[in-house]
């Protein structure tokens, strides 16, 4: 079984991923437009929706909820729609595929990132986190695709002219992952099955795609994986990855 990965916009205007193995279909937040979620599902021929995962509360991930609210809700956060309470670490069946979520370290209680993985392949989802807990890189291991939070360049976000607490609740251990810190963190998850490596929430004030690919092939060059496919997801556009 092979899975496919869309990504439909990934940054602090909007989340969401839609994750498909077979004619399972799982979607990951729900922050972007209601038509271009629409017309990529009309595109890849997702006719159904077999659960939506709210990762967290805040509004990048959860904007376009009201029109997802007949799905399977999962999440660990209480205060929000939901069918499924889940619990970090434990395993869940979603129509054939299997999700562990973990908990992350971000300003929105219960935040947490997820693991789906189906017969053969696997993607690791990690972000809107200050930090990478141990517990979840050892999870991340080997997974086919990385999928993980490059949100800032710190000296990019220190030039903005954001008010200071801000950019010391990005910068701390319950806000977003720096370049440094999210090209680290994959490093030690790319494995001998990893393929595909997928930078998520770029900031588009503090961050240049360019600089995270830089970032990336600092921290992988040790590893000599140059069949490695690594790309930059983006606010505006949709990336899709994988066949099913
Ligand atoms: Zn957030």
């Amino acid at each position: 079984m092979h899975m496919r990965i869309i990504n439909a916009g990934s940054g602090s205007k909007g989340n969401c991923t839609i994750v498909s193995s077979g004619d399972t279909h799982i979607m990951i937040d729900c922050g972007i437009g209601i038509s271009r979620i629409r017309r990529l599902c009309q595109e890849y021929g997702i006719d159904h929706l077999d659960g939506l995962v709210l990762t967290h509360r805040h509004s990048d991930h959860t904007r376009f909820l009201s029109y997802f609210m007949d799905t399977t809700i999962y999440t660990m956060d209480p205060d929000l729609p939901h069918q499924v309470m889940v619990e970090s670490m434990k395993t869940y069946d979603i129509h054939g595929m299997t999700m562990i979520p973990f908990w992350l370290s971000h300003d929105a209680p219960y935040t947490f990132g997820i693991k789906l993985m189906d017969l053969t392949e696997s993607i690791m989802m990690i972000s809107d986190t200050g930090y990478v807990p141990s517990p979840v890189l050892k999870l991340g291991y080997d997974a086919t695709y990385l999928m993980v939070e490059c949100n800032h360049d710190i000296q990019m976000l220190l030039d903005t002219n954001r008010p200071y607490p801000l950019k010391a609740r990005i910068l701390g251990d319950e806000g977003h992952l720096n370049n440094e810190d999210g090209a680290k963190a994959i490093a030690m998850m790319v494995g001998p099955h990893t393929t595909t490596i997928m930078a998520a929430h770029i900031s588009q004030q503090a961050n240049d795609p360019n600089k995270v690919m830089d970032v990336l092939s600092r921290e992988l060059k040790p590893l000599n994986r140059d069949d490695l496919t690594i790309v930059t997801l983006d606010q505006n556009q949709s990336t899709c990855k994988g066949e099913v």
